[in-house]
C-alpha cells in the first residue's frame, strides 16, 4: 500500500476533486476490507459525571461543582443504563466523564470493578486520556500505574476522544488547560504497551488549517508503526453551538459536508496503518453518514443509545439498527454487528 508524504497529502487535500479522493479511499478500503463488510457496534455511552475543571472552549457539557445540571451517577443508575442496554443486545459502554477534580484511583477502581463483576458480557471501553492523565496526578501515581491498575479492574480499552488536533498551536487557543499532544499521545503509548488497545479521534473545524491536520495524521500513523495498538480513528467536525468558543470566534460554523468527506479520504489515505476508520453519523447525520462509506470509513461507529456530548452543542442524530443495516445495504456493502475488538458477531 503506497505511504503518502506530508507534502503529497497536502496536495490531495488542496487540489483533489471530491470524486477522485471518494474513489482513492474507496480503493484503499477494499484493500484492507476485501469482503465489503461494513461493521456497526450496539453500545450505549455513559457519561459517569459532567463535572469538569478542563473548561474546554468548545465544549458545552461541562458543569462546575455546585453549577446548576452538574451530576455524578450512582452505581444504580449506572446498573439501570447498562440493563437496558443489554435489553437490545449491546455489548460494550463507552465510557467517559468531565475530568472530576477530586476523584482519585479508588473511586475508577470501585467503579470499574463494580461494572465488570455484575457485567461480565460487557465491554467497558472507556476513560479517555485527560482522564488517565488528571487520575495519576491527583493519585500521585503513574500512567503506567493507573492504566494497569484500571486494567485490573475490568478495563477492556480506552476511547481516543481529548485528542482534538494534535497540534499544540490550536490546542492552546481551544483548549489551553488540557493536556497537550505529546501527553495525549503518551497515555496511548502506554495503554499500548500494557496491552490495552485504543482508538484516535480527531475533531476538525475550529481553528484548524490543512498543516494542523497534517500533524495531527503524522503524530497517529507515528505512535501506531511503534506500538500498532490503535484499532479505529475517528474523525468529527467541531459543533459549535452553546460553546465559549463560538462566542470568542463568532465567524465558526459548522464544517460543511464536503470539507468532512475531503478530509475523511484524506485520512483514509494517510493512515495506512489503521484498519478501520470510522463514519460519524453522530455528527454529521445518517445521510452524510452512510456517504463516508464512499470515501473510506468501513464502520458505521455505535448506534447511541445514548449521547450526551455532541448533543449538548446541537447535534442531535440519531439511527437504530435497522436504519444502519439499510443504509449499508443500499450502497450494496454487506451489513454485520461487531464487538469492540472489530470482531464479527452477526451478518445481516
Ligand atoms: S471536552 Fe471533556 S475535558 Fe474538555 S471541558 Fe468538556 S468534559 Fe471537560
Amino acid at each position: 500500500m503506497k505511504r503518502y508524504s506530508d507534502t503529497e497529502i497536502a496536495d490531495l487535500m488542496k487540489n483533489a476533486s471530491l470524486r477522485d479522493l471518494g474513489k482513492m479511499a474507496t480503493q484503499v478500503k477494499l484493500e484492507l476490507h476485501k469482503d465489503k463488510i461494513t461493521t456497526f457496534i450496539v453500545d450505549r455511552n455513559i457519561n459517569y459525571t459532567n463535572i469538569c475543571w478542563v473548561d474546554c472552549k468548545f465544549c458545552a457539557f461541562k458543569r462546575r461543582i455546585g453549577e446548576k445540571g452538574e451530576y455524578i451517577l450512582s452505581f444504580e443508575e449506572i446498573d439501570r443504563k447498562i440493563d437496558e442496554l443489554l435489553a437490545i443486545g449491546g455489548t460494550q459502554i463507552l465510557f467517559q466523564g468531565g475530568v472530576h477534580p477530586k476523584l482519585k484511583i479508588d473511586y475508577y477502581e470501585d467503579l470499574v470493578s463494580h461494572i465488570a463483576k455484575k457485567y461480565p458480557q460487557i465491554t467497558i471501553h472507556g476513560f479517555s486520556a485527560i482522564e488517565i492523565n488528571y487520575i495519576a496526578k491527583v493519585s500521585h501515581l503513574s500512567i503506567p500505574e493507573v492504566l494497569a491498575r484500571l486494567k485490573k479492574a475490568g478495563l477492556s480499552s480506552i476511547p481516543g476522544a481529548g485528542a482534538e488536533i494534535l497540534s499544540d498551536r490550536v490546542r492552546d487557543i481551544i483548549a489551553p488547560r488540557k493536556l497537550d499532544s505529546d501527553e495525549w499521545i503518551e497515555v496511548h503509548r502506554q495503554a499500548h504497551k500494557l496491552d490495552i488497545k485504543s482508538t484516535a479521534t480527531m475533531m476538525f473545524g475550529s481553528v484548524d488549517n490543512d498543516e494542523d491536520v497534517i500533524e495531527h495524521w503524522r503524530r497517529i500513523r507515528d505512535l501506531q508503526d511503534e506500538t500498532h495498538g490503535f484499532r479505529a480513528f475517528i474523525l468529527w467536525s467541531f459543533q459549535p453551538d452553546n460553546t465559549p468558543l463560538q462566542k470568542e470566534f463568532p465567524h465558526l460554523h459548522k464544517a460543511s459536508s464536503n470539507r468532512y468527506l475531503r478530509l475523511l479520504a484524506c485520512s483514509r489515505l494517510y493512515l495506512d496503518n489503521i484498519p478501520n476508520i470510522q463514519s460519524s453519523w453522530v455528527t454529521q447525520g445518517s445521510h452524510i453518514g452512510q456517504l463516508a462509506l464512499l470515501f473510506g470509513a468501513n464502520d458505521l461507529g455505535s448506534t447511541m443509545m445514548e449521547e450526551n456530548v455532541v448533543a449538548a452543542a446541537g447535534a442531535r442524530n440519531s439511527m437504530n439498527q435497522a436504519e444502519m443495516i439499510t443504509l449499508i445495504k443500499d450502497i450494496d456493502e454487506l451489513p454485520a454487528k461487531r464487538n469492540t475488538a472489530y470482531e464479527i458477531l452477526e451478518r445481516f
